[in-house]
């Protein structure tokens, strides 16, 4: 039998985990409710207790534990320093210490989205090891990101590289979360498409739109979007403007490092061709320095379990990132 490694992914809302090997193989996978208002303790507590019994029903303990949090951490300790969804933040909660204790096997802690390029980079688009240097957007409710470089993961000295969701794409646009102005996140999320598509909607532009969601804004998603494209132009544009907004970050990042792979993660990446065509176009158009024909641009070939086999990753080679 191969060893089973264990992985988490720490949520606002609900908890993943799963059991797997180091080889992204899923044996057992199953989510809790974070309940975050209990604090801290009470939800470490809860995923322990969780793991412990998963675990029993495979007969054999996991050999370590891979968790992805959503904000910044200290790697070397594996204690999380700003959580900003979560209540209280989770400032200076030593979550890999409070777990080892509780689960007597090693824990390592990691960003979310980089764990999701780590994933992707061992066992998605990089699986065959022609990714060693690589870029990882994920699009969804923000845009986070992670860069492999050289084979290594950069996380900088704060684990902070690689939040390529909030570089400047327009000097002067909206305000973002992280205080800046004009970030990608606020161009390109999926929060910032539903929004334009509400507006659309309710200007009467996107009949398709309307029709599918019977008006009901709670009900625009890029899901639904993308699915209304098709017969409302309007719609078809927005994707393509969103498909700039991204190809402006994904040439500045291929620019800054000449990658050779550079995928689109996260529920947005859902929209596919619809999405990437005008990725690769602008990527195409913006950088002229040299060709860039070599370059790959994919959407995520693990799609939103790249995440979940990132920790396995992760539990696998021990938090060594080498
Ligand atoms: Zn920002």
């Amino acid at each position: 039998m191969s060893d089973l490694y264990a992985s988490a992914d720490l949520g606002g809302t609900t908890i993943g985990l799963a059991l797997g090997t180091a080889t992204g193989e899923i044996l057992a996978q199953t989510s809790l409710l974070t309940q975050s208002h209990e604090g801290p303790e009470r939800v470490l507590e809860r995923i322990a207790a969780a793991l412990v019994a998963f675990a029993k029903t495979t007969g054999q303990q996991p050999r370590g534990l891979g968790m992805g949090v959503p904000g910044l951490l200290d790697f070397a300790t594996g204690t999380t320093l700003f959580l900003p969804n979560l209540p209280t933040q989770w400032r200076n909660v030593p979550v890999k210490a409070v777990l080892e204790r509780h689960l007597g096997y090693p824990v390592f802690l990691l960003n979310d989205a980089r764990l999701a390029a780590l994933g992707e980079n061992a066992l998605g688009w990089g699986r065959d090891g022609s990714a060693r240097t690589m870029v990882f957007f994920t699009v969804g409710t923000g845009i986070g990101g992670g860069v492999v470089v050289d084979g290594r993961l950069r996380l900088g000295p704060l684990g902070a590289a690689g939040e390529i969701g909030h570089q400047t794409i327009v000097p002067n646009g909206p305000l973002c979360g992280c205080g800046n102005y004009g970030c990608l996140e606020t161009l390109a999320s999926g929060p910032a498409i539903a929004a334009e598509a509400i507006r659309l909607m309710r200007s009467g532009m996107t009949p398709a739109l309307h029709a599918r969601t019977g008006g009901d804004a709670n009900l625009v998603s890029p899901a639904t979007v993308a699915e209304s494209a098709a017969t409302d132009e309007p719609l078809r544009d927005l994707i393509r403007r969103t498909g700039e907004y991204l190809g402006i970050g994904a040439g500045n990042l291929v620019t800054a490092l000449h990658p050779d792979l550079v995928v689109i993660g996260g529920g947005v990446s859902g929209m596919g061709e619809l999405l990437l065509a005008p990725i690769r176009e602008t990527v195409r158009r913006r950088v002229r320095m040299f060709p860039v024909d070599g370059v790959r641009i994919e959407c995520s070939q693990l799609g939103d379990r790249a995440g979940t086999l990132g920790g396995l990753v992760l539990a696998a080679r021990q938090g060594d990132l080498n």
